[in-house]
């Protein structure tokens, strides 16, 4: 007899954009003629940067030749010519070390976030953000680390860390002892980012409590404070505790193109039951090239160009569009008496629901009224109740006339 892995059934249904969906369809079959503008998206909108397609195009070329020709890449982890950038670009270039033996080149950062659990055992204790994305825990969840979910959504055995308007949406260290501590900055969904002196108490704790930070910093390239790290590798020590995770998805529009990376420092280890320790970066990498073949060549080649000059350029000025739309809700719903905060060093706009609304209650209002769909906030954990995302990766025009329906309201 077949036998069903039993931690599946413990999940709860993915339920916060399906009712959103839904919600939406309704609206539209009984309003077919309004415009609705959706300001929840998490996808990226505009389009692949020209040395990127430059880039891609030739190593199409070079795939139709045989004397260019390239099958698997060696074991998966990357061809050097990617590896090499990273290490220079997004570390050596601001005083982080890395090696680039430590760097695993991917289709996603969110299958690494939610396949590096794999080399854990099944008895540590997770501890997550409340607000969160949802495949930190999830992932965790599926392996067997959890136990069943309460009435509001969150499972037995994990540890959440409430992100809240009083600790600036940057959780502190819990008071009791967590193994693997997912951190995301600058963060989805509250768009806050963490300082120097905040990343360095995490990196204490982990190396107080022998644990594990597993960061996720796939909007690191939407900081614009030159105060705040980009990486964890900025904070001394760090290469002992954290494993950190990179994305070209949101940075260079690599959502549907799917390339990622992830840092594991060779300095990190684990422990055996009996207290030995083990490195974590050859069993990292027993696993990615077990399971894993290599992202394509073309593909690859597309990444490197984000770092040449041009691609950096080109990549800049999106990246500017989408923080102008966000500078643009921040500042009109301020001016309307909203209580805003995030949107300067990320994405999303993170937004107190006025009249002490529901987060859903505030999706409705603005729905119905305003004809605008955004997320709302209870949706990532039961700290976001009150709270609503919008995001900034839609269009100027559409983000201008969002705005001048929120302010008719
Ligand atoms: C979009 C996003 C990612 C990127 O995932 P990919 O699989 O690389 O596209 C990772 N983490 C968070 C929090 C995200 O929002």
């Amino acid at each position: 007899m077949i036998h069903i892995n039993e931690n599946f059934l413990k999940l709860r249904a993915g339920y916060l954009f399906p009712e959103i969906g839904r919600r939406v369809r309704t609206f539209k079959e009984q309003n077919p003629s309004a415009k609705v503008i959706s300001m929840g998206i998490g996808d990226v909108t505009q389009p692949l940067a020209p040395a990127v397609i430059e880039a891609m195009h030739r190593a199409v070329d070079e795939m139709g030749r045989p004397e260019t020709f390239k099958g698997y890449d060696d074991g998966g982890v990357g061809y050097e010519f990617l590896r090499k950038a990273i290490v220079e670009n997004d570390y050596k270039a601001r005083g982080a070390d890395v090696d680039i033996d430590e760097v695993f080149v991917s289709d996603g950062a969110k299958p690494d976030t939610g396949n590096m659990q794999e080399v854990f055992g099944v008895d540590n204790v997770v501890a997550v953000a409340d607000p969160v994305y949802p495949v930190y825990v999830d992932t965790n969840v599926m392996a067997g680390r959890t136990g069943q979910a309460n009435e509001i959504g969150q499972y037995e055995g994990v540890v959440y860390m409430p992100a809240t308007a009083e600790n600036g949406f940057v959780p502190e260290p819990p008071s009791r002892p967590a193994d693997m501590i997912y951190l995301c900055f600058p963060n989805n969904p509250t768009g806050s980012v963490a300082t120097k002196e905040q990343l360095a108490a995490w990196v204490a704790y982990a190396r107080e409590n022998q644990a594990v930070i597993l960061f996720d910093a796939a909007y690191e390239a939407f900081i614009s404070d030159p105060e705040i790290p980009h990486s964890i590798y900025e904070i001394e020590g760090a290469r002992d505790v954290a494993i950190e995770f990179r994305s070209f998805s949101k940075t260079a529009g690599f959502t549907g193109v799917r390339c990622a990376y992830t840092i594991v420092p060779k300095s990190l280890k684990a422990y055996k039951k009996d207290g030995q320790t083990v490195e974590i970066n050859p069993i990292w990498k027993r696993r990615h090239c077990t399971k894993f073949n290599g992202v394509s060549y073309v593909t690859q080649a597309g990444a490197a160009a984000v770092y040449t000059p041009q691609g950096r350029e080109q990549i800049a000025r999106t990246i500017d569009v989408y923080m102008t739309n966000a500078r643009v809700i921040r500042e009109r719903l301020t001016e309307l008496g909203y209580q805003v905060y995030g949107g300067v060093n990320a994405p999303y706009i993170w937004l107190k629901t006025p009249d002490g609304l529901g987060s859903w209650a505030f999706f409705d209002r603005l729905l119905n009224e305003a004809h605008v769909v955004g997320t709302p906030g209870v949706g990532f954990g039961p700290a976001g109740e009150g709270y609503f995302r919008l995001t900034a990766f839609g269009t100027l025009a559409n983000v201008k006339e969002a705005l001048d329906r929120i302010a008719a309201l």
